[in-house]
């Protein structure tokens, strides 16, 4: 296993399933998002999309009643989190399944309530927000955070930054559109504070970043990779005035 090449994919995963969280985010701000819903103890099922190793996901176990299914596209992490529940004797709530958000493997009207922190601009917030409708009851919400911008004009070059990692960000005011053009009335938006990036998620990726290089050390593939996650750092610290991690909440109409 040591003597491996290991792939950009290899690394993020090695990098990442052993972290609490898998992006910015924390156990105040799932709170606060959940304190928007109404009749949270009428939720018989729950899932948890993008749900990584689970940090939220127990958050969200702490709260509701219903079960609750993590979904994820990494074994991995869905073995992370099924051992993490089975440890907090949760297992009976809580349960991980491999899938893709973007084919969810499971009956149509069967969620009160679909769940993805940090997780939806990998598929995009439309279709993600138009293919998870179908899979909610009448009433039943959607609660999704991801980076957004938070200003009416930016530098090119974080623009630049954020198209060439595959993701163009859009305005919060754009994305309330959309999710009502999806179907869904709009609830609430807000946005994670810095410490939920630092502390958080840049500060625990850091020291499995140094885990890595001295675990494979002077390859070329870990190094970029490691200098690769620091400029993410370094541009968040410069640019951080214009975009945010921002939670939005919408209810099935
Ligand atoms: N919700 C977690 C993880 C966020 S990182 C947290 O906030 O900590 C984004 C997660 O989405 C990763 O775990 C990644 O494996 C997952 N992911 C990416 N594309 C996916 C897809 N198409 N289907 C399901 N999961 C996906």
């Amino acid at each position: 296993m040591e003597n491996k090449q290991p792939s950009v994919m290899d690394l993020l995963i090695e990098t990442h399933a052993g972290l609490e969280r898998q992006g910015p985010g924390s156990p105040e701000m799932t709170r606060k998002a959940l304190g928007f819903l109404d009749h949270l103890d009428q939720i018989s099922h729950a899932a948890d999309l993008g749900c990584g190793s689970g940090g939220q996901t127990m958050v969200l176990a702490q709260h509701l009643t219903g079960a609750i299914i993590g979904l994820d596209l990494f074994p991995d992490f869905i073995h992370a989190l099924n051992e993490n529940a089975q440890k907090q004797n949760m297992e009976k709530q809580v349960k991980g399944v491999v899938g893709s958000m973007d084919e969810l493997p499971f009956e149509k009207e069967t969620f009160g309530l679909i769940w993805s922190e940090g997780a939806i601009d990998n598929i995009g917030f439309e279709k993600g927000l138009t293919h998870w409708h179908g899979f909610l009851q009448k009433n039943g919400y959607v609660v999704v955070s991801c980076p957004s911008w938070l200003t009416k004009e930016r530098p090119a070059v974080i623009e630049k930054f954020w198209s060439d990692a595959g993701s163009g960000l859009d305005s919060i005011e754009h994305n309330v559109e959309v999710l009502q053009k999806c179907g869904y009335q709009f609830i609430a938006s807000f946005t994670l504070p810095e410490t939920c990036w630092t502390d958080n998620y840049f500060i625990p990726r850091e020291a499995a970043l140094k885990g890595l290089l001295k675990k494979y050390p002077g390859n070329k593939t870990v190094e970029a990779f490691v200098a690769e996650n620091r400029d993410e750092v370094e541009q968040y610290v410069k640019y951080k005035q214009y975009y945010g991690y921002v939670f939005y909440i919408g209810k099935k109409i």
